[in-house]
C-alpha cells in the first residue's frame, strides 16, 4: 500500500510541477505581449514626512491586469520578467510613465517626488544612468523629483558595478533608496559602501512592531543605524496610528502604508493629496 500511495503522490507532484511549468512558460510569453497590448498601469502610494506631516512623495508601483487571468501581483510576475529580460522594457516604460505623470502634476502646481523600483537586471544595464537622465529631460523633470529604489539582493551579484552605476545616477541629482531593508542577504557593510540616501524598513518588521519584541528591536536598530550613518529612514507597511506614533517617537523620518493610503491611480492620488494638504493646513491654522 505504501508503495502505491507514494507513487500516486509522486505522479501528482510531477503533474503539478508540469502544469506550473506550463503556466510559467505561458506567463513569459504573455509578458512580452503585455506592454504592446497596454495591459500595464502604474499606481501611486504616498510617503509621509513625519517632521511636518506633509506628503513628500509617492512610490510608483506597477500593476498588470492580464486579459484572461485578471490581476496578477508584481511579486509573481516581476521575477519572471527579470528572468526573461522583459523587465528592461517594462522598467523603462514605468520610468517614462512616472515622469509623464510628474510633469502633469507639476503643471498643476504639485511638485511630487516619485520613487520607482529599479530591478537588479536594470541596474546591471550599463546605459541605465543615461536612460534615466534622458527620460527626465524628455519630460522636463528636475532630477530631485526622482528616486530609485533598489534591493540588497539586487546589488549582491556585483557590488562594485552597482556602486558605480548608483554613483552616476546620484551624480545626476536623482536620489537612491535601499528597499526592503533587513530582508535578503543584508550586510551592514553595504549600508556604508553603497551610495544611498534612504533606508526603507521592510514591512514585515513593521507589521508586528508593537506585538513582537524582536521586531521592535530590529526597527529601533535600523532607525538608529540609519541616523548614525546620516541616512533618511522610512518605514514601509504602516497600517495603524499606534505604529505611526511609535515610529515618530523613535525618530523615524517618514512612513508609507495602508494607514495613509493604498497604492491608487493618478487621479485618486491627486484627490488624496489635495484633501491631505487641506486637512493639515487647517490643523496648522
Ligand atoms: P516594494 O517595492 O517593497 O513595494 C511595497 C509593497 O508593499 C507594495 O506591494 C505595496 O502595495 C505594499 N504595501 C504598501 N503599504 C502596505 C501596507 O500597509 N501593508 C501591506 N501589507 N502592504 C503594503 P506591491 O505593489 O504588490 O509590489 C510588490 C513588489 O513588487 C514591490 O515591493 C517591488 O519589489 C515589486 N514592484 C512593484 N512595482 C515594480 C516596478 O515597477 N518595477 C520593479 N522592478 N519592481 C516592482
Ligand atoms: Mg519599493
Ligand atoms: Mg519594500
Ligand atoms: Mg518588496
Amino acid at each position: 500500500l505504501a508503495k502505491t500511495v507514494s507513487r500516486n503522490q509522486f505522479q501528482f507532484y510531477v503533474a503539478s510541477v508540469d502544469s506550473e511549468m506550463r503556466e510559467r512558460k505561458q506567463m513569459e510569453k504573455d509578458l512580452h505581449q503585455a506592454l504592446l497590448n497596454n495591459e500595464f498601469h502604474i499606481v501611486f502610494q504616498p510617503q509621509i514626512d513625519y517632521k511636518n506631516h506633509t506628503i513628500i512623495g509617492a512610490e510608483v508601483l506597477l500593476r498588470w491586469v492580464h486579459p484572461t487571468r485578471g490581476f496578477i501581483p508584481p511579486d509573481i510576475f516581476i521575477p519572471i520578467a527579470e528572468d526573461n529580460g522583459s523587465i528592461v522594457g517594462i522598467g523603462n516604460w514605468v520610468l517614462d510613465q512616472a515622469c509623464k505623470q510628474a510633469a502633469i502634476w507639476q503643471k498643476k502646481g504639485h511638485c511630487i517626488k516619485l520613487a520607482i523600483n529599479l530591478s537588479a537586471v536594470q541596474l546591471r544595464d550599463t546605459t541605465i544612468d543615461k536612460h534615466i537622465k534622458d527620460t527626465l529631460a524628455k519630460h522636463h523633470i528636475e532630477p530631485q523629483y526622482l528616486e530609485v529604489e533598489i534591493t540588497e539582493t539586487g546589488v549582491m551579484e556585483d557590488v562594485s558595478k552597482a556602486i558605480s552605476t548608483l554613483n552616476s545616477i546620484k551624480d545626476h541629482g536623482v536620489s537612491t533608496a535601499i528597499d526592503d531593508f533587513g530582508t535578503g542577504y543584508s550586510s551592514l557593510s553595504y549600508l556604508k559602501k553603497l551610495p544611498i540616501d534612504k533606508v526603507k524598513i521592510d514591512k514585515q518588521f513593521v507589521h508586528d512592531l508593537l506585538i513582537d519584541e524582536d521586531d521592535t528591536s530590529i526597527v529601533n536598530a535600523v532607525i538608529q543605524l540609519s541616523k548614525s550613518l546620516h541616512l533618511k529612514v522610512i518605514a514601509e507597511g504602516v497600517e495603524t496610528e499606534e505604529q505611526e506614533a511609535y515610529l515618530v517617537s523613535r525618530g523615524c523620518d517618514m512612513g508609507q502604508g495602508y494607514f495613509y493610503s493604498r497604492p491608487v491611480p493618478a487621479d485618486e492620488f491627486l484627490t488624496y493629496l489635495l484633501a491631505y494638504d487641506k486637512k493639515n493646513t487647517e490643523k496648522n491654522v
